[in-house]
C-alpha cells in the first residue's frame, strides 16, 4: 500500500501517518518524492485489513489519495501512476506520442567527429545526441574515453548543433560535472546495480535514463529504477539494451523484444531501445530498431559514426549517416503504422 500526502501536508501530518502504521505493527517507509512525500507500507497487509487501514488513511489530516501497489517497486509500478510519465528534456517530451531518437557516437573522440556525427543525426531528424565521456570497458587497455574533455566537446556541439544531449556517468563522484555538460544522464548496463550511483543521481531533479543490466530481470531493473525515484527524482526513462546472449557467435547480445510491453503494462516510465548494443553488427540494427518500435517502444538510442572503420569503441554496431538517414525513414513509416510520430 502507497499513501500519497498531499502536496501542502504538514511535517506532523507525514508523521502522524507513519506513526499509525507503525501502531498497527507494519513497517513504514518515507520516500520524499519530487514534490509531495509518498509513505509506503512495506510490511504485506492481511487481506482483511486492506479495506479497514485504507479507510483509516484516507481519514488522517494531509493525506491525498491511497494507491494498492502489490510490486515490490512501488513509485515505478502503474499502479501507483496510472498515467504515462513524460520526461521533459529542454522541450522534447520522451514518452509522449513521438517516438525520439537519441543518436551519436559510442565515444567522443574529437571536435571533428562528434561535429560529423552530430550535423547527421540532425539532419536525419535525430533530436538528442549521444557521445560517451568516460567510457566503461570490458579491458582496461581499451580507449577509455575523453574525460571532462568530452563533456565539454559534447556541450559545445549540442549548443551548437542545437540537439539535446546524452552521455554516460559511471562515478557517483562526476554526477555534478556530468549534469553541468549534458541534458540526460545515462547509467549504463554494468552500472545498474550501481546503488550508490543511481542515488547520487536520485538526488539531483536531471533526466536519467536507466539501461537494464545484461543479466537483470525487469523486477531488478524496475527496482533500480526505485532508487532513483525514492530519491525524488522523477526522471526516469529506462531502456532495454539487450540480455546476455545464447549465442554471442552472431549478435553481442539478446533483445528482449517482449520486455517492452510488459513493461509499458507494469510501469508509467517511459521505455526505449539500444538496437546498437542489442545487437553489435550494425547491419541487424534497422530491423531490430523497427521491431522495437512496433513493439511500442518510445525511442531509441543508437550509434552512428562517419567512419566506424577507425571508431574508438563500437564501430562493427555504429551506423554511418547515411544508413542512418535511411534507418530514420523506415522509422517514420512504422511509427505511422502504429499512430506515432518521429
Ligand atoms: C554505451 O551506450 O555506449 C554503452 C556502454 O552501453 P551499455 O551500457 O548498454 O553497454
Ligand atoms: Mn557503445
Amino acid at each position: 500500500m502507497i499513501i500519497a500526502m498531499k502536496a501542502d501536508a504538514r511535517p506532523e501530518d507525514i508523521q502522524g501517518v507513519l506513526d499509525k502504521i507503525t501502531e498497527q505493527g507494519m513497517q513504514a517507509l518515507n520516500l520524499p518524492g519530487g514534490d509531495r512525500t509518498v509513505i509506503g507500507v512495506a510490511s504485506s497487509i492481511p487481506p482483511d485489513l486492506r479495506e479497514p487501514l485504507t479507510e483509516l488513511m484516507l481519514s488522517m489530516p494531509g493525506v491525498d489519495h491511497v494507491a494498492q501497489v502489490s510490486r515490490t517497486y512501488k513509485l515505478a509500478s502503474r499502479e501507483f501512476h496510472a498515467a504515462d510519465t513524460i520526461v521533459d528534456v529542454k522541450g522534447i517530451r520522451i514518452g509522449g506520442s513521438e517516438i525520439i531518437v537519441m543518436a551519436g557516437p559510442c565515444a567522443v573522440e574529437s571536435r571533428e567527429q562528434l561535429l560529423l556525427a552530430a550535423e547527421a543525426v540532425k539532419q536525419a531528424g535525430g533530436r538528442i545526441l549521444r557521445g560517451g565521456a568516460f567510457k566503461p570497458r570490458t579491458s582496461p587497455y581499451s580507449f577509455q574515453g575523453l574525460g571532462p574533455e568530452g563533456l565539454q566537446l559534447l556541450k559545445e556541439v549540442g549548443l551548437e548543433t542545437g540537439l539535446a544531449t546524452i552521455t554516460e556517468v559511471i562515478d557517483q563522484h562526476d554526477v555534478e560535472l556530468t549534469m553541468e555538460h549534458a541534458d540526460i544522464l545515462q547509467i549504463g548496463a554494468r552500472n545498474m546495480q550501481n546503488y550508490p550511483l543511481l542515488v547520487a543521481v536520485g538526488k539531483t531533479r536531471h533526466p536519467v535514463l536507466l539501461k537494464r543490466g545484461p543479466s537483470a530481470t525487469i523486477d531488478e531493473w524496475l527496482l533500480s529504477a526505485e532508487y532513483i525515484l525514492s530519491q525524488g527524482n522523477p526522471n526516469v526513462i529506462l531502456c532495454e539494451r539487450g540480455v546476455h546472449p545464447l549465442d554471442r557467435a552472431y549478435t553481442r547480445n539478446t533483445l528482449d523484444l517482449s520486455a517492452i510491453p510488459v513493461v509499458e503494462e507494469v510501469s508509467h516510465l517511459p521505455v526505449i531501445v539500444d538496437p546498437s548494443h542489442a545487437t553489435g553488427d550494425w547491419r541487424y540494427v534497422g530491423a531490430i530498431a523497427k521491431a522495437a518500435i512496433a513493439a511500442g517502444a518510445d525511442g531509441l538510442l543508437v550509434e552512428v559514426h562517419n567512419d566506424p572503420q577507425h571508431a574508438l569503441s563500437d564501430g562493427p554496431q555504429s551506423l554511418r549517416p547515411d544508413s542512418f538517414h535511411e534507418l530514420m525513414q523506415q522509422i517514420r513509416r512504422v511509427a505511422g503504422a502504429v499512430d506515432r510520430t518521429v
